[in-house]
């Protein structure tokens, strides 16, 4: 995977985004303060801003340059988390070539892993960890296995991404704005869960059409 990767990563899940965000700005509006959508706009749109910058440098300088511009550009608590989120991929040696797929794996639970220093928050407590935190523990499971195919790893986590997503509804929010309304936010698809769900979702469907990566 290279730096252009990456941004048209980006690319796809800003236009995954833009198709959803009506939906995900209702989660929001009903547990949190209505703000989540803005934030991820602004976030991508800062990141494709630099585009042609991000374009000359290697694939972990990229990842670095994203969080930095995620921290800046970014408000509200999803900011500093999703920043970690690119810093902890970048830390990873061998971020610089992303060229297989227990590389990549490594990536995401370092990332994953950041992100929950920094946020404290663990499986259970109604955030965007419900997604992460799983399909990471998965990705690095499966990368181990011999017997599956490429795509057959990424519906897996894809899957996986869903029940994550899905596990947030019915549970009270002990973490983040949500955890205000304590049993009032039962009921209610956590907006930071579903984003997380939308763009694993949208890197795995683009990853499934492309050959380069194993
Ligand atoms: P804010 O909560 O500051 O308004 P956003 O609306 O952009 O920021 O993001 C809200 C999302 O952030 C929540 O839906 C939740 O998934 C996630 N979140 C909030 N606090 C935490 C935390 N401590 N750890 C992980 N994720 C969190
Ligand atoms: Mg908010």
């Amino acid at each position: 995977m290279n730096s252009e990767m990456i941004i048209q990563i980006i690319k796809e899940v800003q236009k995954a985004y833009e198709a959803n965000a009506s939906e995900i700005e209702k989660l929001d509006q009903a547990i949190g303060d209505g703000d989540h959508v803005i934030n991820m706009r602004r976030g991508m749109k800062a990141i494709l801003e630099i585009e042609e910058e991000l374009g000359s440098l290697k694939p972990g300088e990229t990842l670095n340059k994203i969080a930095m511009t995620l921290l800046s550009s970014i408000g509200g608590a999803a900011g500093p988390l999703f920043a970690s989120m690119f810093m902890g991929m970048a830390k990873v040696p061998g971020s610089d070539h992303m060229d297989d797929s227990k590389t990549v794996a490594k990536m995401f639970s370092s990332g994953v892993e950041l992100v929950k220093q920094r946020g404290k928050a663990d499986v259970g407590d109604k955030t965007m960890m419900d997604v992460l935190i799983p399909v990471s523990t998965l990705f690095s499971d499966l990368v181990e296995r011999s017997d599956l195919s490429k795509d057959e790893m990424l519906r897996q986590l894809m899957a996986e991404a869903e029940r994550g997503m899905l596990s947030t509804k019915d549970i009270a929010a002990t973490k983040g704005r949500a955890s205000y309304l304590g049993e009032r936010a039962k009921g209610h698809i956590d907006p930071g869960a579903k984003s997380c769900q939308l763009i694993i979702f949208t890197i795995c469907d683009y990853l499934m059409n492309q050959e380069k990566i194993r």
